[in-house]
């Protein structure tokens, strides 16, 4: 027995609600849970006043079995200037030309578009939501490309305009990786566990060329958080809250360096014995020592 009334027979319910969906049709943006990742990164960053305007963009590719036979589309493949053979087949969300980061927090559906490598590993089409991708979709590609293969946990990849940030690009003294990483990462006592190789530092290329993607790519693999000249930093992540994590380490080192300068101090960091001390505490010592070997931008011996 049983109190809850009689239902209607199975056959009688609605097919709407016992239908699994169509595998024909394209992926829908409410399956991907990820895309509130995006929107909360999206949310801090605008906080932060990171990405102003539309500053800034966001990517974060996916695994493909989700959408297995579920990726029908209509739209034509767009070739890619460059090719990316670990991404055939692969998913990747990416926030949309002339977005702002304010507003995707609120509406991620409407600011982010999904799309799909296509086999080829040279073009991509299409599947859901936002369709005019940033103009660095490229390079977002050729970025993901490298870290599928250096660091295949890194799925994500955030750009954004920390102004801290770009200000340590206009001192000539830290155009240079190792300086940049040392003088900063040595201004509080944890920073350097969570870079242990350090941050990179890349001169000027024009805002949305394929040859600053290309050349962040290049950077990548050695270090994940870069500093783009007098333009913005790049950090890939483990997920979107990962690279930010990154990115919020760096920053609070740049704030630290600054507030010393404005206050006529000039800024030592960490005695070497204790940072040393610190990363080998956490079995990080190795990767420290190692960060700067057959490195093309390598200036001189620790
Ligand atoms: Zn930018």
């Amino acid at each position: 027995m049983t109190d809850h009334p009689p239902g209607p027979p199975d056959h009688e319910s609605p097919p709407d609600l016992i239908s699994p969906p169509d595998p024909e049709s394209p992926p829908d943006l409410g399956d991907v849970p990820e895309l509130q990742d995006i929107a909360l990164t999206c949310r801090r960053l605008a906080e932060l006043g990171w990405s102003e305007a539309t500053g800034g963009n966001l990517s974060l590719r996916l695994d493909g079995g989700r959408f297995a036979g579920r990726a029908a589309t209509t739209a034509t493949p767009t070739d890619l200037p460059v090719e990316v053979p670990r991404l055939a087949g692969r998913y990747l969300l990416i926030t949309g030309s002339g977005t702002r980061a304010r507003d995707i927090a609120v509406d991620p559906g409407a600011g982010v578009g999904l799309y799909r490598v296509c086999e080829d590993a040279r073009s991509y089409v299409w599947l859901a939501g936002n369709d005019h991708p940033t103009s660095e979709l490229p390079s977002h590609l050729a970025i993901h490309d490298v870290l599928e293969r250096v660091r295949p946990a890194h799925t994500a990849v955030v750009h954004t305009h920390p102004a801290r940030l770009i200000a340590l690009t206009h001192l000539p003294e830290m155009r240079d990786a190792r300086t940049l990483s040392d003088t900063l990462l040595a201004m509080q006592s944890e920073a350097r566990l969570h870079l242990p190789e350090g941050i990179g530092y890349q001169g000027f290329h024009p805002p949305g060329s394929l040859e600053m993607g290309l050349d962040s790519a290049r950077h990548l693999q050695r270090r994940p958080v870069l500093l783009w000249h007098m333009h913005g930093a790049l950090a890939s992540g483990a997920g979107p809250a990962g690279a930010l994590d990154l990115l919020e380490v760096v920053d609070k080192a740049a704030d630290i360096y600054w507030t010393l300068r404005s206050s006529g101090v000039a800024p030592t960091g960490l005695d070497e014995a204790d940072l040393r001390a610190s990363l080998s505490r956490y079995g990080k010592l190795d990767r420290y020592l190692a960060a700067f070997t057959d490195d093309p931008t390598d200036t001189g011996a620790r």
